[in-house]
C-alpha cells in the first residue's frame, strides 16, 4: 500500500488492487482538507459538527483525484449491519444536485459501472475493497466489528457474484487503514459474537491482552480476511496501517477519544 499526495490531499493507494490495472482505490489520511476542528482538515462526515461547506470541499478535492465530481459518487449511510447495496447511475444524484448520493441503511456498495465511484467512511472501522477485474465489477465495504461478525465482507462477495458473475476466485481484496491488532482492545461483548460468527478461525483473530482478565486484542484485519477466504477470495492483502498508531496522518476514533474526522475509503472502475 503506498501513501501518496494530489494536491495536498493525501491519500493511501491500494496497489494490489490498482496494479491489476482499470480501478481506483483508497483511502484518505487527514491532511489536505479545509475543515477546521481538526489537524489537517479532510473530514468527510457532515454527521459530526462540521461545516457542511467545508465537508462538500473535502470530498470535492478527494473526488477530483479520480477527476471525478461529487454528483458522481455514491456513500454508504452505515448501520453497522451487513447489508448490501448495488448501486447505478439512477442512484445518483440529478444533474445540478449536490453529490455524493446517500444510500441508506446499508454498509457496502457494489457497481459495475464504469466513472461512479463508491464511498465508506470510516475512523478505526475497517473498509474493505473489492475489485473483480474479469467481470469488471468493484466493492466498499464498512466493516466494524458489528459489521465483521455479521458477515459483511462474505455478504458483499455473495452480492457481486449475484448481480454481476463476479467468480470469488477473480476477485482481489484489500483490507484498508484501520484500528490493528495493536490498539483494539475489545472485552467479552464482542469475543463472544466473533468466537460464534468464526468457531475456530476465531483464533486467528483474538488473543489474550496481556495481564488482563477477561480483554482480549482483536485482530479484525485478519478476521475480515478469514472471512473473504472462506468466501473464495484467494487474493485478499491487509494494509498493515493501523489508525491509532498513525493517528498523526489518519483519523482515528479511539486514539482521539471520539473526537475523530472521518476518512473515506473510494473504489471506482475507471
Ligand atoms: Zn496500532
Amino acid at each position: 500500500m503506498t501513501w501518496q499526495t494530489h494536491d495536498g490531499v493525501e491519500v493511501v493507494h491500494m496497489a494490489p488492487l490498482e496494479a491489476a490495472g482499470g480501478v481506483a482505490a483508497f483511502f484518505t489520511g487527514r491532511r489536505g482538507g479545509v475543515s477546521t476542528r481538526w489537524d489537517g482538515g479532510l473530514n468527510w462526515s457532515v454527521s459530526i459538527g462540521d461545516d457542511p461547506a467545508r465537508v462538500a470541499e473535502n470530498r470535492r478535492r478527494t473526488l477530483e483525484i479520480l477527476g471525478l465530481t461529487p454528483e458522481r459518487a455514491a456513500i454508504a449511510g452505515l448501520v453497522h449491519g451487513n447489508r448490501v447495496a448495488a448501486v447505478t447511475g439512477a442512484d445518483l444524484a440529478p444533474a445540478g444536485a449536490p453529490g455524493p448520493r446517500v444510500i441508506p441503511d446499508c454498509d457496502a456498495l457494489i457497481t459495475n459501472e464504469t466513472g461512479l465511484a463508491l464511498i465508506v467512511t470510516a475512523a478505526d472501522c475497517v473498509p474493505v475493497f473489492l475489485y473483480d477485474p474479469v467481470r469488471r465489477a468493484v466493492g466498499a465495504v464498512h466493516a466494524g466489528w458489528r459489521g465483521t461478525v455479521a458477515g459483511i465482507c462474505a455478504q458483499a462477495v455473495a452480492a457481486m457474484s449475484r448481480e454481476y458473475g463476479s467468480r470469488p476466485g477473480d476477485i482481489i481484496a484489500a483490507v484498508g487503514p484501520s484500528i490493528g491488532p495493536c490498539c483494539y482492545e475489545v472485552d467479552d461483548a464482542v469475543a463472544v459474537p466473533l468466537k460464534a460468527y468464526y468457531g475456530a478461525l476465531a483464533g486467528h483473530c483474538l488473543s489474550p491482552a496481556p495481564g488482563q482478565e477477561g480483554k482480549y486484542m482483536l485482530d479484525l484485519w485478519e478476521a475480515n480476511r478469514q472471512d473473504l477466504h472462506r468466501s473464495g477470495v484467494v487474493s485478499a492483502h491487509v494494509s498493515g496501517e493501523c489508525t491509532a498508531c498513525g493517528v498523526g496522518r489518519l483519523f482515528s476514533h479511539r486514539a482521539e477519544a471520539g473526537t475523530a474526522g472521518r476518512g473515506a475509503a473510494v473504489i471506482a472502475l475507471i
